[in-house]
């Protein structure tokens, strides 16, 4: 069975910053959540195991590639959405699918124009063939960037914060889209939106400081949680007084008013008690909340 196996991952960048601290994930098909929150060192893994930067220490395996030591061999199996494409040139996104389909070594000119129709038909651009990529709305060209990365019959699709900045109608289409690629390959998405995860993900990792906190499935994640989390709404004027009796992981307001959920052993009185949801988890995790049980 195909398996993405990082181990003892490790790079500190020039300025000083440890970017990833002894990283271990093992990663099988289907859909795997990277959740952290911004500065964690997702992309910075995302671009280490498209062989786009090197580690300073580690290994990564995929089936039996040696990613670090046989780049190329990589890249053949690798679909990769980046967070940033950059600046597109100014030709349709037709002739530009077209272009990367040739980098991606489909050399067949009427196979490749096949392939290149059946991807923009895919992901429903097919009447905006002709315009080009940078006339776009972002879930537009998000959903460029999956026709893309999905060339080739990639082994190893990495999807990096593809739903930042989409509207709700477009993040629905892509998430779609997304779970539609297949239970044969393994798709990484990395998020620091905890509802990606929780929508389209089989299993996950927590990523904080260049550590991973968590890794399993969701409901593994929200079951460590059993029977620790109260829930009471107060007034905005009382958040610093629960603040300083309780440890609250996370405030949602909620028609005007301010609920908050607080990580206890015991019940509280006043407080009515709550299943955790992968949002608790996360902000837990992050927070360092009594690591021992978690
Ligand atoms: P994320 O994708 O989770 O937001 P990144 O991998 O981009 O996290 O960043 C992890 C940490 O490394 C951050 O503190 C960031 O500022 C730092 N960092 C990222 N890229 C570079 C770089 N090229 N040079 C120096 N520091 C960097």
């Amino acid at each position: 069975m195909m398996q993405l196996s990082i181990k003892n991952l490790t790079k500190t960048y020039p300025n000083g910053v440890t970017a990833l601290k002894n990283v271990s994930l093992t990663i099988n098909k289907g859909m795997f959540g990277l959740l952290g929150p911004n500065g964690a060192g997702k992309s910075t893994l995302m671009r280490t195991v498209a062989t786009l930067q090197e580690a300073d220490s580690g290994s990564i395996q995929l089936g039996d590639i040696n990613v670090l030591e046989d780049k190329v061999a990589l890249r053949r199996v690798l679909g990769y959405l980046p967070q940033e494409f950059g600046v597109y040139p100014r030709i349709s996104a037709q002739q530009l699918l077209d272009h990367m389909a040739v980098l991606k070594g489909i050399t067949d000119k009427k196979g490749r124009k096949t392939l290149v129709d059946a991807m923009l038909e895919r992901v429903n651009l097919q009447d905006h063939r002709k315009k080009s990529v940078s006339s776009f709305s972002g879930g537009m060209r998000q959903r460029f960037g999956i026709a893309q990365a999905l060339l080739g019959e990639p082994k190893l699709i990495i999807v990096d914060e593809p739903t930042a900045g989409l509207d709700p109608g477009e993040r629905n289409r892509f998430y779609n889209l997304l779970s539609e690629i297949g239970e044969n390959v393994i798709v990484i998405l990395s998020t620091h939106i905890v509802d990606d995860v929780k929508e389209l993900c089989s299993d996950m990792a927590i990523i904080h400081e260049g550590e991973v906190l968590f890794s399993g499935s969701p409901q593994l994640a929200v079951d460590s949680l059993d029977g620790l989390i109260y829930e009471r709404t107060i007034g905005k004027a009382e958040m610093m007084e629960y603040q300083q009796k309780y440890t609250i992981i996370s405030n949602k307001l909620v028609s005007g008013k301010t609920r908050i959920h607080v990580h206890s052993e015991e019940p509280i009185p006043g407080f009515s008690p709550v299943e955790a949801d992968l949002e608790d988890v996360f902000f837990s995790k992050i927070m360092g909340v009594s690591a021992a049980q978690l």
